[in-house]
């Protein structure tokens, strides 16, 4: 068999081309120049390869990574679910992809005028009044809603408000978009179910405390009942309620953050709103306030007047916080989800997404130890196996399910268990897929206590097995003499 495997370089064979222009037989006048034989000051030394070579290499590189078109990745607050292709094929227009940022109004109207109504279909989904959708990420959305925050207390010559509350189940971007907007962060514990404990909360309230941030369902998946009382003792003590809506799946058409008595809101579209994410891709958080902060959004804006849209920044805006209007392809394709979902079936995305966690939650309760009973939203999370005689982790569990041709969920997150294993199944799934899942957890289970060896030794299917984590994110190897050079160490050894 050939071993396909092998890196570009290792496939080079001297003299062997993937085409060449040069010296056919056509006369002259046919012939292109060389240019880079021209410029190039040295021959570089780059692998020799046929085309077909090249190509069977890249496809089989693809084909080695997992991705949700290849499987089920139930990875926990991320919401990989299934992005419709009809909305890439739409952001991929070439009168949206050929666009300068820096073309007149006047000849981008339908641009300018998606990003005025995805702002407006924004803001009836989680009560705002009104959008930005400049910001790049969600962790840059919150950035840009905490210098508002900020901004407000100024501007009111409220210079003491310096304080963010910050739950200790929080997502890990939320204090540090606190430290990088210059705030100081009040962390407050949760209660054993990771819930706002609103005895801590009244405890830290004071007139030095700007406002708190807070996600609903929280990182456990479990909505804050509590929540209008929150807002209600935050706003008393004169301070603005921040809601995390990175992960929006389990409200989109059920409850909004604006009726909740919430301020400031950012959603991440490569979330919940139909852009492919992971691996570092193309993002864009949008935020959206209540009428008093609507002056204080960022620029540029697109204002509208009979129908002619056109670019402008706010006196009070608190100025950029990116180059243009953000990801411009990211919101067209939420532009496209929302409108062919429809107001009605946009209901259905928060209804299935949390039947779907709990189907899973319910059906893995004798295997698995359910720390926190009840309903929970759009994701679940466990403590490990409900036996804890095996000795087999969390991590042993995650790494079998990679045999099993699912990605691994989410593990050792959230922090309040010592071994959380946490499965957003997403709305996007069907009920025979989530029973395949479902009776693979149970065989691991299973394996755990007859054969823990095959669970602890796992994966046996990978190209590569159980990898020495420190030491890969230690000792990085990024290039090919890299490799090389890690090899010759190797062999030393030897
Ligand atoms: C993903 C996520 C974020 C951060 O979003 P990025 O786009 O990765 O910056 C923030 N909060 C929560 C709850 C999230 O799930």
């Amino acid at each position: 068999m050939l071993n396909y495997d092998r890196l570009v370089f290792e496939q080079s064979v001297k003299g062997r081309k993937g085409y060449s222009l040069l010296n056919n037989t056509y006369p002259s006048k046919y012939q292109m120049a060389d240019l880079g034989a021209k410029l190039r000051l040295k021959t570089v030394p780059l692998p020799e390869l046929s085309e077909l070579d090249v190509v069977r290499h890249y496809t089989l590189l693809s084909q080695k990574n997992f991705g949700v078109e290849t499987g089920f990745y139930p990875l926990g607050s991320c919401t990989m679910k299934y992005n419709p292709k009809i909305n890439e094929e739409l952001a991929a227009l070439p009168g949206f992809t050929r666009i300068h940022p820096l073309q007149y109004p006047s000849s981008i109207q339908g641009t300018l005028k998606i990003y005025r109504y995805l702002s407006e279909m924004l803001s009836e989904i989680v009560g705002m009044d009104a959008f930005t959708l400049n910001p790049f990420a969600g962790a840059h959305g919150e950035l840009t809603g905490l210098m508002i925050m900020k901004q407000y207390h100024l501007n009111r010559q409220d210079f003491k408000r310096t304080k963010v509350i910050v739950p200790d189940a929080a997502h890990g971007t939320n204090p540090a978009s606190s430290a990088v907007a210059g705030m100081d962060i009040i962390e407050i514990p949760s209660t054993a179910s990771g819930l706002v404990d609103i005895e801590q909360l009244k405890a830290v309230l004071n007139d030095d405390v700007a406002g708190m941030m807070l996600t609903n369902p929280n990182t456990l998946g479990i909505f804050d009942r509590n929540i209008c009382e929150i807002c209600r003792l935050v706003h008393e003590a004169g301070g603005l309620m921040y809601y995390d809506g990175a992960n929006l799946n389990a409200l989109l058409g059920q409850a909004r953050p604006g009726d909740m008595g919430f301020d400031i809101v950012h959603v991440n579209l490569h979330k919940t709103f139909s852009t492919p994410h992971g691996g570092g891709g193309p993002g864009s958080g949008p935020v959206g306030v209540k009428k008093k902060l609507a002056h204080l959004l960022p620029g540029p804006q697109v204002k509208e007047t009979d129908g002619f849209c056109y670019i402008e920044t706010s006196a009070e805006s608190i100025g950029r916080v990116s180059g243009f209007f953000g990801n411009t392809l990211v919101w067209i394709r939420a532009y496209a989800y929302i409108l062919t979902l429809g107001k009605e079936n946009i209901k259905q995305v928060g209804e299935l997404a949390t039947i779907n966690a709990n189907y899973v939650k319910e059906s893995l309760k004798d295997d698995y130890l359910l720390p926190i009973e009840g309903p929970c939203m759009h994701e679940c999370v466990f403590d490990g196996l409900l036996d804890k005689s095996t000795n087999v982790t969390t991590l042993d569990i995650a790494k079998r399910l990679l045999d099993f041709g699912y990605h691994a969920p989410t593990i050792y997150f959230p922090l309040l268990f010592h071994q959380s294993i946490m499965i957003e199944p997403t709305e996007t799934e069907s009920k025979q897929t989530l029973d395949d899942f479902i009776a693979v957890m149970k065989t691991v289970a299973k394996e755990a206590k007859e054969h823990p060896d095959i669970v602890k030794e796992a994966p046996h299917a990978t190209l590569v097995s159980r990898i020495d984590e420190v030491y890969a994110a230690k000792k990085m190897i990024l290039t090919y003499q890299d490799l090389l050079e890690e090899n010759a160490k190797i062999n030393e050894v030897k």
